[in-house]
């Protein structure tokens, strides 16, 4: 047998490796850890020196592999007695955190691997429980995006993701200039969004220019009542899926007027409807919508409406797109159908918002980008049911 020494692969502080086992076929390793007793026992909690020594207890942690092996560690420690904490806690040992079944440099690895791994990936490689992974993982998320960073924040862009379809939401805020996810909030109503902004120091709120967002009153009574001088923008994309709503109900409606033969031309132009007339390049398709629109005038002018709707969005000036705004209802009151009449009357309620985008030509575009890669890391992030590591994994995966 070698005399080569292998406690340099060991250096724990305040920690004397006693003895190793190793098994025949080395796949496992057995080391026994002991406090050095050179030290006055330290309070893992505050730092402070002990002022004695209530228990001695041992635990089994995991260490990084060494070569082929896995590596337990058995671990001696004690309980002391910490008068600043009043408290009896676990001697700071550098080796691992009390809370957590590993050392602590393989709870760094474990954190690092988690990045690009799934937690179940994670737990394979290792050979670990995969709930011990997730610990670890938040454990250091907790640390590192646990507070939000409110530095820096002029523009932001707001918006919901759906998490189960229909069911459960997100709100997510996004540094509009830097592409940061600031803050996850578990729902998408008013008081979650009102919690966001009370974080903020006065200096912090007053630094914040403009917000970008849908015409959510929730989130609109938040920033009016937290942040009252910022501006609320309201993003092209938004209103004009909301509209392609307001075009399925026309249509559907046509049909049902429809007589048999015209029926016919009806079918299969759900999705052409929908669609950016500049976006079907099928000359059939083309032909099939145009035919739409010359047998139906409401039809017609819905989708004149629509393309009208999107170029308000366009102006620079507030003059010109208010002009634009009001032009746009008279037209969309001639259709004479209930859900076109509320839709203009919506726009023009929060044509503020609509208008400050003059000033603040912002959407929330970047946010689409989000919503894929969240979708990416609720596949990755085992476990997604706990709201607040997937909170954490979004964050930090905006953060990097
Ligand atoms: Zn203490």
């Amino acid at each position: 047998m070698s005399s080569l020494s292998i406690t340099h692969y060991f250096p724990f502080p305040r920690v004397r490796i006693l003895r190793q086992r190793v098994s025949s076929d080395v796949r496992r390793a057995y080391l026994e850890a002991v406090p050095d007793k050179r030290f006055r026992p330290l309070c893992h909690i505050c730092g402070r020196q002990a002022t004695g020594i209530h228990s001695q207890e041992d635990r089994w942690i995991r260490d990084l592999d060494f070569g082929p092996a896995r590596v337990w560690i058995h671990c001696h420690y004690r309980k002391i007695v910490c008068p600043h904490c009043q408290k009896i806690p676990i001697e700071e040992l550098d080796l691992f955190d009390p809370y957590l079944r590993v050392t602590k440099r393989l709870a760094r690895y474990i954190f690092e691997l988690c990045k690009i791994m799934t937690v179940q990936e994670v737990a394979r490689h290792l050979g670990l429980d995969w709930k011990t992974v997730k610990a670890v993982d938040q454990k250091f998320l907790e640390e590192e995006y646990g507070e939000t960073d409110y530095q820096g924040l002029r523009i932001l862009a707001i918006d919901e993701i759906s998490i189960r379809k229909g069911h459960r939401y997100l709100t997510v805020v996004l540094d509009y200039e830097t592409g940061r996810v600031v803050w996850v909030g578990k729902d998408r109503r008013a008081r979650a969004l009102r919690r966001f902004f009370s974080g903020m120091t006065s200096r912090q709120r007053k630094y914040l220019e403009a917000v970008v967002m849908d015409m959510w009153d929730p989130y609109i009574l938040a920033v009016q009542s937290k942040v009252p001088h910022v501006k609320i923008v309201f993003d092209l994309f938004h209103v004009v899926s909301q509209f392609n709503k307001v075009i399925d109900k026309v249509r559907n409606s046509e049909y049902r007027k429809a007589s048999k033969a015209n029926k016919e031309v009806f079918k299969g132009t759900k999705y052409l409807l929908l669609k950016n007339r500049g976006n079907i390049r099928k000359p059939k398709e083309r032909q099939h919508l145009e035919e739409l629109l010359q047998l139906n005038k409401v039809i017609n002018t819905v989708l004149i409406l629509k393309d009208k709707l999107k170029h308000i969005w366009t102006y620079r000036s507030r003059t010109w797109a208010e002009k634009a705004i009001e032009e746009w209802c008279r037209l969309a009151h001639t259709v004479n159908h209930p859900s076109v009449s509320k839709f203009a009357k919506t726009l023009w309620r929060y044509r503020y918002g609509i208008l400050n985008h003059c000033d603040y030509p912002i959407h929330t575009g970047r946010l689409e980008g989000v919503n894929n890669k969240i979708k990416v890391i609720k596949r990755k992030a085992y476990g997604f049911h706990d709201l607040r590591y997937f909170s954490l994994k979004i964050i930090q995966a905006f953060t990097n």
